[in-house]
């Protein structure tokens, strides 16, 4: 479902990008604004109070994301759709 940008060198590379990207104050107010869309809720299992996470659906327009190219998620949906767990504070 994922699919990588076919400009960087290796993964690691974007992966190294993709983080720094995710700890911007850019990406924190589109995330912020992402979640109120969402109406703070889990867009899969309707769950409300809880930390939300955005999961992208693809990376195609990193730093410029729109609503359809995010998950708004609650911590369980998330991993259950990575199949793997999340610290909490990692978003
Ligand atoms: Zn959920
Ligand atoms: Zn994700």
């Amino acid at each position: 479902m994922l699919k990588k940008k076919k400009s960087y060198k290796s993964k690691t590379e974007f992966f190294k990008e993709y983080n720094k990207y995710l700890k911007s104050n850019d990406w924190k107010m589109r995330k912020k604004e992402f979640i109120r869309m969402a109406d703070y809720k889990c867009e899969t299992c309707e769950e409300e109070d809880k930390i939300l996470h955005v999961h992208h659906l693809h990376y195609r327009s990193l730093g410029n994301e729109s609503f359809e190219d995010v998950l708004v998620l609650c911590i369980s949906c998330h991993e259950r759709l990575h199949g793997r767990k999340f610290r909490r504070n990692m978003i």
